[in-house]
């Protein structure tokens, strides 16, 4: 049985053994928390993410970990992840928070469906948002990261400021947890963004920088963005998109790392020199073939490893 289960993971990830060392190679270029390459892993089936025990056989050192759903946040749950990962010797870097019934089957619907913007569904959200805290805190993390949805265009709305005022009352309860948020990017633009954060005004809100949802949403170029933004990244997403013909009508499409319009060698050198150390979580969404998602996840895990150890390097 383990030599059948040994074949299966070698196929499935046949550059296992060349990605290990790989890895192991570029760290002695930079520090230990700089070289940190990590995916995002769920505990259950509740997102996108990469199975966690398949995560943790990855070479990985670290994963960003998908909030299960509520009734598997017990303390029993909290303690079998905690095993399992120092098993493995991979850090949790933080929890990504969800909200039940968000939809992204189109941009319009995403910001009708998704985050704290939506009216109908806030108050039901921020609960689900407190659970999701105090799960992190069992955890021992210090992070939460999610989508926020589309915050609107107009400063001088009502609804941008009960959106800040409800940002506000998120950051205040994660900072009573000993918590800080890293907004997701992509449904908004830099300037946007920034200008949020900064309306915002709380000093455990940061950004979790995805460049792909930047061209999935046609929301801006990318590496501009992060140089606008550098200083709130606290954590990124290797995720990579190609532009849409209809730019923000559209959904772009989303590939994997290295193959899309990121440009990713300029996305890891922009990262290094606005003072990013790392982790560095790969992303790749396609439920439709978790096979083929975890091979172009592994994949992805080698070529951001070559490409810190190359450009964190160098001087
Ligand atoms: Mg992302």
């Amino acid at each position: 049985m383990v030599r059948i289960m040994c074949r299966f993971f070698i196929l499935t990830f046949p550059g296992l053994l060349l990605s290990t060392q790989t890895l192991f190679a570029a760290d002695q270029s930079v520090s230990a928390s700089a070289i940190d390459i990590g995916v995002i892993a769920r505990y259950d089936d509740h997102g996108t993410g990469i199975p966690l025990d398949v995560a943790l056989k990855m070479g990985v050192k670290a994963i960003q970990l998908k909030a299960p759903y509520p009734d598997k946040r017990t303390d029993r749950d909290v303690k079998i992840i905690l095993d399992k990962v120092k098993k493995a010797g991979v850090r949790i870097t933080s929890v990504q928070s969800g909200f039940t019934n968000e939809s992204y089957k189109s941009i319009d619907i995403v910001r009708k469906t998704v985050g704290l913007i939506p009216e109908a569904t806030r108050k039901e959200r921020m609960e689900q948002f407190r659970g999701v805290c105090v799960f992190a805190k069992k955890l021992g993390l210090h992070t939460v990261c999610f989508h926020l949805g589309f915050v609107p265009h107009d400063t001088k709305s009502t609804l941008y400021k009960d959106v800040v005022d409800t940002m506000r009352f998120c950051c205040d309860f994660a900072a009573g947890q000993g918590l800080q948020i890293n907004l997701e990017t992509g449904q908004e633009t830099g300037p946007a963004l920034l200008q949020f954060i900064t309306d915002v005004n709380r000093t455990n809100l940061y950004i979790n920088f995805d460049p792909a949802n930047m061209i999935l949403y046609g929301c801006g170029e990318p590496i501009e963005a992060l140089k606008l933004v550098g200083k709130y990244v606290r954590s990124v997403h290797c995720k990579d998109a190609c532009w849409a013909s209809k730019r923000g009508t559209d959904w772009g499409k989303e590939v994997p790392f290295g193959q899309g319009d990121v440009n990713a060698r300029l996305f890891i050198q922009t990262l290094k020199d606005i003072g990013f150390k790392g982790p560095f979580i790969i992303e790749r969404e396609n439920k439709e073939s978790p096979a083929a998602q975890q091979k172009d996840a592994y994949e992805a895990t080698i070529l951001v490893g070559k490409l810190v150890g190359e450009i964190y390097r160098s001087k």
